[in-house]
């Protein structure tokens, strides 16, 4: 989605990604098939380039501070250390003046009982870094769920990782914005978001929150973004609580899932949007087209080759569009596309989620 945007501005593309049938392999004019830590193919892959982003914080953040010294890299090795480690960012979250939730560094089952101690139980213990959809996190319930919980999230002893409250909040909330090279900065609308299991299941956006909700959110992540001094996008998920504070939960410099409905609920994508920011272009208009709400399409089943059904159906919903990633496997649970519905002008948002919902329930995978 991404290359496509740099593509309607004109812009060649080439790709470093360990898979050669990565969906951008079809969209780009060269692929370097090679690991995230594979500093001469990246230099391979900078090689004619004007910039390099990145659009996974999985990526190696040494890799990315080679290549800053050679071409603009943005957002660049800092944001990528930062996001990459849960400590890291919560600490820097904390020094930016937002608020996380309650946690400690854990190493050992000692460790893990004082945080129990501290912070109270639900818990939850996050691998501090490589984690996402969900993945490399376990809940902690019971004092009987202690004892267990490192070998369930499958990481050793030794290594510090996350304990931290779990949170009885109203909702979920994501503010994704950019921010040019000369810091001009430019918000989407606060998503609402909804996971299942760790898993981003559907969003709608604009959230119906209070304007004064909405515009500290939206404050929260200009704030972030500055104190990272990051151009490019950065997305920051949120937890409304009840009585109205906003809690950070996790930071992305990228584009993010819970923004993929501005490719047709708003006049600028966040994928143009974030090639117009790292190419130093003006930032463009982020006012909503109308209520959007994007469900994605998730995988069912056993690993195979995918092969979508019911593709028709959902195209039947008014205004519904379906974007498939041309992942060449389905598996259980795997991100393989989306459904957006941009709503009627006054329509309500509930309305406009159920369209989306019945669009996205339509499509189904071969066995
Ligand atoms: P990931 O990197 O896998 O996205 P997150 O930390 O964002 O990990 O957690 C995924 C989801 O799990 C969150 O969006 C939220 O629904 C739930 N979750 C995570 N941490 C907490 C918490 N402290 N309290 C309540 N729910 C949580
Ligand atoms: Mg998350």
């Amino acid at each position: 989605m991404l290359g496509l945007a740099a593509r309607g501005l004109g812009y060649g593309i080439a790709v470093l990604d360990p898979d050669p049938d990565c969906p951008t392999a079809g969209v780009a004019d060269h692929v370097e098939v090679a690991a995230y830590e594979d500093v001469p193919a990246a230099e391979r892959l900078a090689r004619g380039c004007a910039v390099v982003t990145y659009e996974f914080e999985n990526v190696s953040a040494v890799t990315a501070r080679h290549l800053e010294d050679l071409l603009p890299t943005r957002p660049g090795s800092r944001p990528l250390a930062i996001t990459q480690d849960r400590i890291a960012e919560r600490r820097f979250v904390a020094e930016a003046g937002a608020r996380t939730a309650p946690w400690r560094p854990v190493d050992d089952g000692a460790a893990l009982r004082r945080a129990v101690d501290d912070l109270g139980l639900p818990l939850r213990l996050k691998a501090a870094t490589g984690g996402y959809d969900g993945r490399s996190q376990v809940r902690i319930a019971t004092a009987a769920d202690i004892d267990t919980a490192f070998d369930r999230l499958g990481r050793p002893a030794g290594d510090a990782q996350v304990a931290e409250a779990e949170l009885d909040f109203e909702c979920e909330l994501s503010v994704v914005c950019a921010r040019g090279p000369d810091g001009d900065f430019a918000a989407f609308p606060v998503t609402r978001n909804r996971h299942d299991d760790g898993i981003l299941v559907e969003s709608v956006a604009p959230a119906s929150v209070e304007h004064g909700i909405a515009l500290r959110a939206t404050n929260v992540a200009r704030q972030l973004a500055e104190a990272m001094d990051l151009t490019g996008t950065l997305a920051v998920e949120l937890f409304l609580m009840p009585d109205g504070d906003l809690v950070v939960n996790e930071l992305a410099p990228r584009v993010h899932n819970s923004g993929h409905w501005t490719i047709e609920g708003a006049p600028t994508s966040q994928f143009e949007q974030h090639v117009r920011a790292i190419c130093g272009l003006p930032l463009g208009d982020t006012t909503p087209r109308a209520t959007s709400a994007m469900v994605n399409l998730l995988g069912t089943g056993p690993r195979r080759p995918a092969c979508p059904t019911g593709i028709e159906a959902a195209l039947g919903e008014r205004h519904a569009t379906v974007h498939l990633y041309g992942k060449r496997d389905v598996a259980q649970r795997r991100k393989m596309g989306h459904v957006t519905v941009v709503g009627e002008p006054d329509e309500e948002p509930d309305a406009v989620l159920e369209r989306a919902r019945r669009a996205a329930a339509a499509v189904g995978w071969e066995a």
